[in-house]
């Protein structure tokens, strides 16, 4: 049975990943793991495709059960982790197993699993940043300019922390999809998978 491939795909909010990171799913047949999260459940969210949607207590309890591969707090008081039972599933089933997860998270997956292939989505600029926050129109200005802030600071730390393989510019959504599509299908290739 093949080795799979542990795929880590992060990038400040408002750049595509999410797109990306489902494009990838759908064309080179991986699992996306569901992350356990302690922020509440919106419209937009189904739970169990999205995220499981926990209580900090229920939160805690999987940390300190060991149950979660990684975990950290997002935003503030609101926690993320990636179960560990069902990574280790996909990758002995030979299966390409994609986490978009944020960069701290990335650097713990990186110490533990220094064969994960880790993608980073940038945006071509800040001044689009900023208008793809914005056309999100789904929160007022002062937090779009907190969460601007967020992206850029996300963005250093992508770059310093030195644990990103690739780099990804969303200019236009279609090109950075083949793109992204394209590096991980030659991962997967170049290992033998
Ligand atoms: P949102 O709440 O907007 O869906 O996600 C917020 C951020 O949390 C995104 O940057 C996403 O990549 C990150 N995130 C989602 N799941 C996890 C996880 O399991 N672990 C970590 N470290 N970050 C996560």
């Amino acid at each position: 049975m093949p080795q799979g491939m542990l795929l880590v795909i992060s990038g400040p909010s408002g750049v595509g990943k999410t797109t990306i990171t489902h494009h990838v799913e759908r064309d080179l047949n991986g699992v996306f793991s569901v992350s356990v999260t302690t922020r509440s459940k919106t419209p937009a969210d189904t739970e169990g495709r999205d995220y499981f949607f926990v209580s900090p207590r229920k939160f805690e309890q999987m940390r300190d059960g060991g149950e979660l591969l990684e975990w950290a707090e997002v935003y503030e008081g609101l926690c993320y982790g990636t179960p560990l039972a069902p990574v280790q599933q996909a990758i002995e089933a030979g299966r390409l197993m994609i986490l978009e997860i944020d960069v701290e998270g990335a650097v713990q997956i990186k110490k533990k699993m220094p064969e994960a292939f880790s993608l980073f989505v940038l945006p071509p600029n800040e001044k689009v940043l900023l208008e793809r926050l914005r056309k999100r129109a789904r929160e007022d200005e002062a937090l779009i300019q907190r969460r601007f802030a967020k992206a850029k600071a996300e963005i250093i730390r992508a770059w310093e922390c030195g644990i990103y393989d690739e780099f990804v510019v969303n200019r236009d959504l279609d090109h950075a999809v083949k793109e992204a599509v394209a590096l991980v299908r030659s991962e997967m290739f170049l290992r033998g998978g």
